[in-house]
């Protein structure tokens, strides 16, 4: 309900300001000062995206944030605090880098939180609750949003620290999808969001499959016009990994480079079937049937034609 909602925007929000004053303030502050500085984040970025930090402890924030009754129940349901079988309350998270994930409106509705070197899970985000839907939300599309009011051109990622290194060094219009595949509605926010969509996921195996789901996921959803493209890193770089590396200017070579939603479907399509024109065809119909748009399905369907013909033609 309403009420609810409120008290858990206001507790989160409150959240965010107790781990950045942690981040500033705490007796680890050497150690987590240091790991930020081994990932290459600057002062301004880490404020710009509202960085914190969450100390090691089982109840600092339940402590600060939840001695009434009554707010400790709230930081449970806005799960920021787990209850064992016995009941007993503790801190989700603990002794991790915090990264606020903010609604299009700039309210805090969940976290991502790093732990500082190899331990596991790498990554431990906020579960659902009634103001946070995973695949609902952007990581970075508020911020995005603070500095471009209309952008030309997003960029989806996987990773918090992909969008928060792409931002630092001047990429600033990447947001990412929250570990899982980039959903529907997510597409949905990006294509409404810029005319010009690339995908960059890890140059890996998980995300070349990113890739061509995300292929499938946006392909119902165009229109013409809508320009869909995808970025393929070398193995092993990450957006942050490579920015790094390489700099904007490289970087946004490379981005020019991304292959268009037509070459990616028509290439892998080619490889996939290779000289089996009817094979070609049959997959390539199933795909381009998704699509709900008529104007743009008819120009892929022709464009397939095409192809199979090109195709035939070089198998005769
Ligand atoms: P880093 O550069 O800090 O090592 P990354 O962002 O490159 O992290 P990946 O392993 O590529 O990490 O994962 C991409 C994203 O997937 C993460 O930013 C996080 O949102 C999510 N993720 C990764 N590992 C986990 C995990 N163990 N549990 C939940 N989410 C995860
Ligand atoms: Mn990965
Ligand atoms: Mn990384
Ligand atoms: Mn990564």
């Amino acid at each position: 309900d309403e009420g609810l909602s409120r008290d858990l925007y206001q507790l989160m929000e409150a959240s965010a300001n107790y781990f950045q004053q942690q981040l500033r303030h705490h007796p680890n502050q050497q150690q987590v000062n240091a790991y930020v500085e081994k990932r290459g984040l600057s002062k301004e970025i880490v404020e710009q995206f509202s960085i914190g930090y969450a100390p090691d402890g089982w109840d600092n924030l339940m402590r600060t944030l939840g001695q009434h009754a009554d707010a400790q129940e709230k930081l449970l349901a806005g799960g920021m605090l787990i209850a064992n079988e016995q009941g007993r309350r503790y801190d989700r998270f603990r002794d991790r880098l915090m990264f606020p994930i903010r609604d299009r409106r700039g309210r805090v509705v969940a976290f991502g939180g790093r732990v500082l070197g190899d331990g596991t899970p790498k990554y431990l985000n906020s579960p659902e609750t009634p103001i946070f839907h995973k695949g609902h939300e952007l990581y970075g599309l508020y911020e995005l949003r603070q500095r471009h009011r209309d952008p030309q051109r997003v960029m989806i990622v996987e990773g918090y620290m992909d969008v928060v290194a792409l931002a630092q060094f001047g990429i600033d219009y990447a947001v990412a999808s929250l570990g899982t595949s980039t959903t529907s509605e997510q597409f949905q926010m990006l294509l409404r969001s810029a005319k010009e969509v690339v995908c960059c996921y890890d140059g890996d195996n998980a995300g070349k499959e990113a890739a061509w789901r995300a292929m499938e996921t946006a392909l119902p959803l165009m229109k013409p016009g809508d320009n869909v493209r995808f970025m393929f890193l070398a193995q092993g770089e990450d957006p942050d990994s490579m920015v790094r590396q390489i700099g904007k200017a490289q970087f946004e070579v490379l981005i020019d480079q991304a292959l268009t939603i037509n070459e990616l479907l028509f290439n892998e399509l080619t490889k996939q079937h290779g000289s089996d024109k009817a094979s070609l065809a049959k997959h390539g119909i199933t795909l381009i049937e998704k699509i709900q748009d008529e104007v743009l399905q008819n120009m892929m369907l022709e464009e397939l034609a095409t192809r199979v013909q090109m195709n035939n033609a070089e198998h005769m």
